[in-house]
């Protein structure tokens, strides 16, 4: 356990990225450049892996503390439209493509992926191995709601070609999942997971959250252990980030429900605890894995990475984002698909990529991108080797590294010559050290999450 000392507080109070890109998402400009992303398409080689990640902006209903680009069809209708549109798009993007070596992972997120029908999954994740030549030994993940998950639609996960789901599980307190609007209970998760295996998925992954309304130390840990009497593979653990004036729907949940920073941190600390006492591996900020599971391999060999998926042992450079506000990452730059269905539907029916804010990095984006990516993921960093890779002299980031030094005194990291380190009990906090490598950061911005 790790006190939460005074000046602790200050930093797990600070609103700051959580670093799935750099720069974020924050700084794409909009009126987009076509000519610019299809000149990033061009520059593939025919080595170049891609990883492809298929948005799905729908669900069967609101959870009051969602974030994410989502909405109720009310109906199959707008589900079957937004279907067609994306397979034009799938067709746009791979007819502009060059030769590559074929797509390593392809992600399904959303929204939930479950709110298309299961004859529907399968025949798109057919189109997209097609399009983009899976390769194989290929992960395709697929995040889920277990609690509107058809049992015929997870026994048929495994033949369509899944081979890891990530399932929403959140909390199992009744009492917050009435307060959050996700009513879930333990038997239909295990039933889920239960389904999911028999299909012939063995890599599972839960998310869980803490700071939701009505959550504490007690009923978090609680939820941790039932959620690990089902023996997920990964676990990863979100703090709740209360924005309504950004998702309107979140006003549904009453601020003296919620914990202040140090409850917050209590309930982070007994989330950990439990998940530390059953073996899982602390991965990153806000990860754990079971050992034996891919992503603690990538730790232990380096090779771990960050993208708007969070962590992954994905090491394409290329992503191509599909559906309504994905984002498709370039070693050049980066393009957001519009977020409105309709705008992205009408930019797809013009034979047009449906690109509506981009980002064409700099060569000090990318090297401070590199730095930052390594401190998220190994919690610790080597800045004269980033320097040299990146063809700059070793004391270029020597101001930000004297930022870090200052850190030292709260205990939040060591710095020895060029290196950074994070002890591991306060990974939670890594983005505060990582920060000092962001210019933008000493910003403060409300669009950006809690700290701790
Ligand atoms: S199921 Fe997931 S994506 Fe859908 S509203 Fe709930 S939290 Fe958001």
């Amino acid at each position: 356990m790790t006190t939460l000392t005074e000046s602790l507080l200050v930093h797990a109070s600070r609103n700051l990225p959580r670093y799935t890109s750099y720069p974020t998402a924050l700084a794409f400009q909009s009126a987009p450049d076509d000519a610019l992303t299809r000149g990033w398409l061009d520059a593939i080689q025919p080595t170049d892996a891609v990883s492809i990640y298929v948005h799905v902006p729908f669900c069967e209903r609101l959870c009051w503390y969602c974030g994410c680009h989502t909405s109720v069809p009310n109906g199959y209708d707008r589900i079957a439209d937004f279907l067609g549109h994306l397979r034009s798009e799938l067709d746009l993007w791979s007819d502009a493509m060059p030769p590559h070596a074929g797509a390593a992972h392809v992600h399904f997120g959303g929204g939930s992926p479950n709110s298309l029908s299961g004859e529907d999954f399968s025949s798109l994740l057919a189109s997209i191995s097609r399009r983009f030549s899976l390769r194989p030994g290929a992960e395709v993940a697929v995040e889920l709601d277990p609690g509107n998950l058809d049992g015929d639609f997870a026994r048929g996960l495994g033949a369509a070609g899944v081979t890891r789901a990530s399932l929403g599980v959140q909390t199992f307190d009744p009492d917050v999942q009435r307060l959050v609007n996700r009513i879930q209970p333990f038997e239909r998760v295990e039933a889920a997971v239960a389904d999911i295996r028999c299909g012939g998925v063995k890599a599972i992954n839960f998310d869980m959250m803490y700071g939701l309304p009505g959550q504490n130390p007690d009923n978090v840990a609680d939820s941790l252990r039932t959620a690990l009497s089902l023996a997920p593979d990964r676990v990863a653990l979100f703090g709740y980030a209360h924005v309504p004036w950004m998702k309107k729907h979140q006003a549904m949940i009453r601020p003296e429900d919620l914990a202040d920073v140090a409850g917050r941190w209590g309930q982070a600390e007994a989330a950990e605890a439990v998940l530390l006492d059953h073996g899982y591996i602390r991965i990153g900020m806000d990860h754990f894995a079971h050992p034996g599971d891919p992503m603690a391999a990538r730790l232990a060999n380096g090779g771990l990475r960050r993208n708007f998926q969070g962590y992954t042992d994905d090491p394409a450079a290329v992503l191509i984002g599909l559906g309504p506000s994905a984002i498709s990452a370039f070693p050049q730059g980066f393009s957001q698909n519009a977020s409105r269905v309709d705008h992205w539907a009408a930019a797809v029916k013009r034979h047009q990529l449906p690109v509506s804010r981009q980002l064409a990095t700099t060569r000090d984006d990318r090297l401070r991108g590199a730095v930052i990516e390594r401190l998220m993921c190994s919690l610790e960093v080597d800045v004269a080797s980033v320097c040299a890779e990146h063809g700059y002299a070793p004391s270029t980031l020597d101001d930000e590294l004297q930022s870090a030094r200052t850190l030292r005194v709260d205990g939040l990291c060591a710095v020895s010559g060029r290196r950074i380190s994070v002890s591991p009990e306060l990974s939670r906090l890594v983005r505060v050290v990582a920060a000092c490598f962001d210019p933008q950061a000493s910003r403060p911005s409300a669009r950006h999450s809690l700290a701790i």
